[in-house]
């Protein structure tokens, strides 16, 4: 079971500190730094060029790892990466995925038939095989920002660990810092309203 803690990022926090040992195995020998990235885009607005100016949030978290789990971890955090190319890559694995289930139901020489677009399928299933393994194989990972106040979200696969890293970052990880804002205080929902009430006013004027 993964334990996901939630870290206050401001600039009057200490730096955080990792607990010793490697999430993974719990070994203390032979650690090496692992940095794993988490971005956020915050807005794509034109600019006078003509192009777009795009303004986003880069986070590395640096922690210890065992040398055997540090390349494994830095891939499968790559894999899951929130980055807009890989939900890209991922969406189009699923698709490739969902193209794939005739393959299996269906009669084999259906293959020949579509050629070189077979290989779609086939690769939509190595994605996804690579998606799963990624999820077991990520013991530390930065998972996404809180979309309306400064906090991130980390996942540990070990609960020892995630709270040997809570008792090491009492004031980061403290509720008061980063207790999620209740619904109605939530800037997305007023947004939504405010559209709905919008939608709602103009299909009020067509009426007339
Ligand atoms: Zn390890």
């Amino acid at each position: 079971m993964a334990t996901t803690v939630r870290v206050a990022i401001n600039d009057d926090l200490p730096p955080l500190v990792w607990p010793l040992c490697c999430p993974k195995c719990g070994s203390t020998e032979s650690l090496v730094q692992t940095t794993s990235r988490l971005g956020r885009v915050k807005s794509i607005r034109p600019n006078l060029t003509g192009g777009m100016t795009m303004k986003s949030d880069i986070l590395h978290l640096s922690f210890p790892m065992c040398e055997k789990h540090a390349q494994e971890t830095s891939l499968a955090n790559l894999i899951l990466a929130n980055s807009p190319v890989l939900q890209l890559l991922r969406l189009i694995c699923f698709m490739g995925a969902l193209f794939a289930l005739p393959f299996f139901l269906g009669p084999v020489k259906i293959i020949g038939q579509f050629g070189w677009f077979s290989l779609f399928p086939l690769l939509g299933v190595v994605g996804i095989l690579a998606i799963v393994w990624a999820k077991r194989a990520s013991s530390l990972r930065p998972t996404r920002f809180d979309p309306d106040m400064d906090v991130f979200e980390v996942q540990f696969s070990d609960e020892d660990y995630a709270t040997q890293f809570r008792v090491k970052n009492v004031k980061a990880t403290s509720s008061s810092l980063t207790e999620a804002p209740p619904w109605y205080m939530r800037s997305l929902l007023w947004k939504v309203v405010v559209i709905l009430l919008f939608l709602g006013f103009i299909g009020k004027l067509m009426n007339h």
